[in-house]
This record gives structure tokens, sequence and C-alpha cells, in this order.
């Protein structure tokens, strides 16, 4: 049976009055005077808040949100999990930080986490702990496979994300965002991913036999494809910021098959997708592939303490002695949350909560399908996306998206847009989420969607 917080009585979703309320206005000026111009949730959700517990969120005017951003994915296990709260506050008292020396917080982590790969996989995996952030452990993943192959390319996906670090930022889709930076890392190489609905190549699923796959396997076999062999290629399995993409189960199958066979490390980000979002500990194991290469990060802990690691195939393991050393890697009481929260992944059946809550969001959304407007809904376990685009031109809905996520807010529900401009209304839920929750948001949700008026 999947254990749920209970709810204290008062944390309904309700929402007095305009947004920001006038507590939150006061916070949001005070961010905007002292803060960087580069701050971006509150922009569009503002709100300043101030307590949180489960999915729920209250902000600094009492009102109640139901949190279907759950920190960016980071909050696994809900706001504040009692049990992760005590596993950390316990760990503080103990020992807190511990650069990368030896712990019993850090091994019974390890342990969990191992524990928590595929058996094939358990024996031959090493971790390394990397600066507390996705964008960290993903330059961690490259320097040890450039390191391990001597080559120095690198093989990305159109529509990634992978952080906002130099090189992480290299590999991103993203080009708004890489524009204004000056030499940003070289020898990243872009390819078609599985998008159907924007197919890349310009195809229809119906007919174009994975031809996206076919162009990474032509080029990097063709001697004249220009190309040198890369260190990495670099995948994530759903793209989450990317619009909740999942990729397509041939696609992934064919450059498991391609990077094997040519000897270049897959390197799988699952910063977004890892620890159960998909309704499996990681997403590649949807696919039925081993990665060389594992990047976690966000839920790691389960309640936002942050952590990241490389998990990576022991052949790799060349680097030297500090090849990337970091101090913030020893967080004692984000490992005493995350052990804990394996240990509360397995007792509570989390991951079957996730494939039940999924199941009922996909049907839920299914009321969406007959607005025009809705180009696609689609995700995996928890993480969806609902892609609105113009009925004639396909032209990413980003100012009717924008209304709908306002739109909810004011209802009481907070989500989070994402793809090409932002034209993808992302719904990421704790795993632990509720069903009664689930269907509250949808219907706020279809109320957004129904209110608000494309176009405008
Ligand atoms: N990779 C993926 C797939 C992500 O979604 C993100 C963050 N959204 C990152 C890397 C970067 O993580 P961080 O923000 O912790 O650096």
């Amino acid at each position: 049976m999947t254990q749920v917080h209970t709810r204290p009585p008062e944390l309904v979703p309700h929402v007095a009055g305009d947004l920001p309320g006038p507590r939150s206005a006061e916070y949001l000026e005070h961010q905007r005077r002292w803060e960087s111009n580069a701050r971006a949730y509150p922009r569009n959700l503002p709100i300043a808040i101030a307590e949180a517990v489960g999915s729920h969120v209250r902000d600094m005017d009492g009102n109640v949100f139901l949190d279907f951003l759950s920190g960016a994915g980071v909050l696994s296990l809900g706001h504040n999990h009692p049990e992760l709260v005590r596993a950390a506050t316990a760990q503080l008292g103990v020992l807190t930080h511990g650069l990368d020396f030896p712990t019993p917080a850090k091994r019974e982590f390890i342990d969990a986490q191992l524990s928590m790969l595929p058996a094939g996989m358990r024996e031959r995996m090493k971790l390394h702990f990397c600066g507390p952030t996705g964008a960290n452990a993903v330059d961690a993943a490259l320097k040890l496979c450039k390191t391990a192959t001597g080559r120095g390319d690198i093989v990305s996906f159109q529509g990634g994300f992978h952080g906002s670090s130099h090189a992480a930022m290299a590999l991103t889709g993203l080009v708004s965002q890489k524009r204004p930076i000056a030499n940003g890392m070289p020898g990243v190489h872009f390819f078609p991913y599985s998008y159907c609905a924007r197919c890349p190549l310009g195809l229809s699923p119906n007919t174009c036999e994975t031809n996206c796959v076919a162009y990474l396997e032509r080029a990097l076999q063709d001697v004249n494809g220009g190309l040198p062999l890369p260190a990495a290629v670099v995948l994530e399995m759903v793209q989450g910021e990317g619009g909740i993409v999942p990729a397509r189960r041939e696609f992934v199958r064919r450059v498991r098959a391609l990077t094997r066979k040519l000897d270049i490390p897959l390197v799988v980000d699952e910063v977004q997708t890892g620890c159960g979002r998909t309704g499996r500990w990681f997403a590649f194991e949807h696919f039925d592939i081993e990665p060389d290469v594992i990047v976690a990060s966000k839920a790691l802990s389960g309640m936002g303490l942050p952590v990241a690691v490389i998990f990576y195939d022991e052949r790799l393991d060349t680097w030297a002695p500090g090849a990337h050393s970091g101090t913030f890697r020893g967080n004692q009481a984000a490992f005493a949350a995350g052990a804990a929260a394996v240990r509360i992944v397995r007792r509570d059946d989390v991951l079957g909560n996730v494939r039940r809550r999924g199941a009922q969001l996909s049907d839920r959304l299914t009321m969406l399908r007959n607005n025009p407007w809705v180009r696609e809904i689609r995700g995996l376990g928890l993480m969806w996306g609902i892609e609105l685009a113009d009925p004639g031109d396909g032209t990413p809905a980003s100012t009717y998206a924008r209304a709908v996520q306002a739109h909810a807010l004011r209802n009481g529900l907070i989500i989070e847009l994402g793809g090409r401009d932002d034209g993808v209304v992302r719904l990421m839920p704790p795993l632990t989420v509720t069903a009664e929750d689930i269907d509250r948001a949808s219907l706020i949700l279809a109320g957004a969607i129904e209110h608000c008026r494309p176009g405008d």
C-alpha cells in the first residue's frame, strides 16, 4: 500500500484575491531590487513562499497551492517528508560536511543507490560525487569520458537540456541561452531527437523508419561524415525542459547499439527523469538498455538537499585523483535523507504510485484532446506535457500557455512551462501525489485551458 501524507485540513488549494497578494508583492519587490535580473521562476509564478508540506505550498498571503512543479522535480517525496526531515536533522547533529571522505552516511547512501540499479549493472558501476548540481555532474561525465577515450567531441541532441554551466550549456539545445555567451565549449555536435510531434526531419511517424537515429548512424560511420569519433553521446530518455518528450524506444535502442558498436560511452542524463519520476528508478530501464554513465542529481535526497553523482562503468575509471574535485561534495544530511528516501520508495511502493497516478493523469488529460490547440499530450510516469500550438501553422502557442499557467495559479495550481518557445505545459507532481490531487489538478488545468483564449 502506498502511504501518502495526511494533509492538515487547512491545506486545500485556495487563493483569495489577485496574485501576487500584498505580502508576496513586497517580497517580490525586494527580490527585484536586490536579486539578479537572471531570476526566473517568480517572474511567471509571482508568489513568495512561506511554507510547504507534501504536495502543497502556502504563500506569504495565506494562499495555498497544489504544487505540480515540485521544486523542478527535486521534491520527489513532497515537501518536508517527515521521515526525511528526521533523517536529515538527526545527521546534522553528527556530521554535516565531509568533503569526499568516507563516512557512515555516505556509505549507506552509496549502498542504497547501487541497490536501485538493475542487477546486471551493480557490480560494474562506480560513483563519483560531484559539486551538488546537475550541471556539475554533467561536466564531470564529459571530463570522465574525454579522459577515458582521449577524444574531444561530444554528440548531443536537439531540444535537450543539460544545465547552465559553460560545458553543460554547450550541450543544451536552447540557442537563446547560449547566444550572449561567446566562446562556449567547442566540439559539440547536435543530432535530431525523436520528437515526432515536430519531426526535426519533417517526416511523419508512420513512414519515417526512425530516420533521426539513422542520420546519426550514417554520420558516425561515414568516412566522409566530417565528425571524428566522439568522446560521448549524451542523451535524455525524456527531454524534460525540452517539453516532456519521451524518446521513441527504437531511437534509444539504436543509439545504444551504435555507441556499443563504435565504443563510444553513452551518457544518460537522468537529472530530471531519475529516482522514480518515470515509474522506474531510472528512465533508461523502460528501454531495456544499459548506459555507460548515468548522471543523477535533483531527487537523490528526496527533499531538496543538494547532491549530485555520476555512476559509471569501471572501465572508464582512468581519470586522475582530484580530476573532478569540489568543496561541496560531502553533504551528509543529503546522504542520510537519500538513503531514507530509497527505503521509503521501497516500503511504500512509491514507483507503483507513480505508475498508477501517471495512468490516472493520462486518463484525465484525454478530456483535452478535442481542443484543436492541444497538439499533443505526452509523458511517462509522473512527468507530463501538454503541447499547445496554433492548429493552423503549428506555431508554439506561447502566450496561450503563459495565460494557462497564470490562470491555473490563480485557481491554486503551480505548473511550469517548457519546450519550444515555452509552448508546453508541464506537470511534475510529487511521486507521492494522491488520486484526489491528480483529479483536482486535472480539473484546474482543464478549466484554465478552456477559459484562456488562444491567440489573445
Ligand atoms: N540535466 C537535466 C536533464 C535537467 O533537467 C537539468 C535541470 N533542469 C540539469 C541537467 C541541470 O541541473 P541543475 O539545474 O541542478 O544544474
